[in-house]
């Protein structure tokens, strides 16, 4: 049995941080209008470009992945942007 499925992302990383971290990336999902979260990922509508699903969310070591799928957004802006809105604690 592998512990890395294909697309080499370890899959027990995830399940390994659940608790704070994972609340956070939940609670900024849902904090983000159109955000809907599916056991170890969020999708929303970006904050910059504004494309529905087009955020991802997934969980960090020290505050949440965000990840512009459709248009790559900087993911540094992106988590500026919801600090100022009070999206991200
Ligand atoms: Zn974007």
């Amino acid at each position: 049995m592998s512990e890395l499925p294909a697309g080499g992302r370890p899959f027990l990383s995830s399940a390994f941080i659940v608790g704070a971290q994972a609340s956070a990336a939940e609670k900024l999902t849902h904090a983000i209008p159109g955000g809907t979260w599916h056991r170890q990922l969020g999708r929303c509508t970006c904050p910059i470009c504004g494309r529905s699903r087009s955020l991802l969310i997934e969980h960090g070591n020290r505050a949440p992945l965000v990840t512009c799928i459709t248009t790559g957004c900087s993911s540094r802006e992106i988590i500026r942007i919801v600090r100022a809105r009070g999206w991200l604690a």
